[in-house]
């Protein structure tokens, strides 16, 4: 069987390092990092999604704080309170819960937000410097792609990653970030999508296949290499009156099939998505020490 990749466990070790930088950027700079988080309406997905980035922002020492907006709100008033955050130096990080109620202007509002605060790293800058392999704040999920793999002791340089899903959520962002120069990736990455012929020709060449899809179990054992490292990224409800709620969540690969000829596999749930909201805390921590720098400069 392969080696389960647990992004609680990875998750839970890489808070523990944000908390203790947390708190000697308040003991040696007098700095408490600060979160604003923007919820506009009252999607409940959202509201539960704000929740637990407060709570979590809270437990590492990030003072975070809930702006919430009426779902009528004028994008002029959205944006109005983007600029103030953007000015506000005790905020470092800022943003904006997707998706926005209709008639709002999501990449406006995102763009919007100072890119040296923007902690979900999909700011157009932020994406242009990770295109050059310039400093900046990468995107949330495929940061915590990365470091799940680190952590796994996965060996990233010269491997062949074959990514499939061309988002700008995750799929272009963590095919850029494992292509460029680095000890943590100088991978060759091959990137595949719904026009892809012959799909699994390239997934079974994979030394590290990702899947950002969409599609429940799309992915089967006759598309993975033996030996192959799995990640899952895919996050589909699916039926099931077997479960309270009526429904679960798998991920777009067939676990059970994939998992025994592989040499590590992430899980869904427990993999991919529990890094999410730990790598937006670190990118605030991030945002609040180059800060610090230049204010002490
Ligand atoms: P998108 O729908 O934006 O992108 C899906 C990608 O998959 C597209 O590039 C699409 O190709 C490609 N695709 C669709 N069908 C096929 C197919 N049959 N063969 C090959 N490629 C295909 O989704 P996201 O990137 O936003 O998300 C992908 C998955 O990851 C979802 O399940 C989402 O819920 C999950 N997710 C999980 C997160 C986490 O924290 N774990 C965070 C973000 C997303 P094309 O471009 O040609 O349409």
């Amino acid at each position: 069987m392969a080696n389960v990749i647990d992004g609680n466990i990875v998750s839970a070790r890489i808070l523990a390092e944000i908390a203790a930088d947390v708190q000697a950027l308040k003991r040696e700079k007098g700095i408490v990092p600060g979160l604003a988080v923007v919820l506009v309406g009252d999607n409940p997905a959202s509201q539960s999604y704000v929740r637990g980035k407060n709570k979590a922002a809270h437990k590492v020492g990030i003072d975070s704080r809930q702006h919430t907006l009426a779902a009528d709100i004028s994008q002029a008033k959205l944006l109005e309170l983007i600029g103030q955050l953007n000015a506000d130096p005790a905020v470092h990080g800022i943003l904006v819960q997707l998706p926005l109620p209709e008639g709002l202007d999501e990449e406006g509002a995102v763009a919007a937000i100072l890119p040296e605060k923007d902690a979900d790293g999909l700011h157009p800058v932020n994406f242009g410097r990770l295109l050059r392999g310039e400093e900046g704040i990468r995107p949330c999920t495929p940061l915590g792609i990365q470091k799940l793999l680190v952590h796994a002791g996965v060996s990233i340089p010269g491997s062949h990653v074959v990514v499939v899903g061309r988002s700008n959520l995750v799929g272009k962002p963590i095919a850029a970030m494992l292509a460029m120069k680095g000890p943590e990736a100088d991978a060759t990455v091959t990137m595949c999508h719904s026009r892809t012929r012959d799909l699994a020709a390239y997934t079974r060449q994979a030394d590290i296949l990702i899947a950002a899809i969409g599609r429940p179990g799309m992915i089967g054992a006759d598309m993975v290499r033996e030996g192959a490292v799995v990640i899952d990224v895919g996050i589909n409800r699916v039926t099931d009156p077997g479960s309270p709620k009526g429904y679960r969540i798998v991920g777009d690969v067939d676990f059970e099939r994939v998992a025994p000829k592989c040499a590590a596999i992430t899980p869904v749930p427990g993999g991919v998505g529990a890094m999410t909201v730990t790598m937006l805390l670190s990118n605030t921590l991030l945002a609040a020490q180059r800060m610090s720098r230049v204010t002490s400069a």
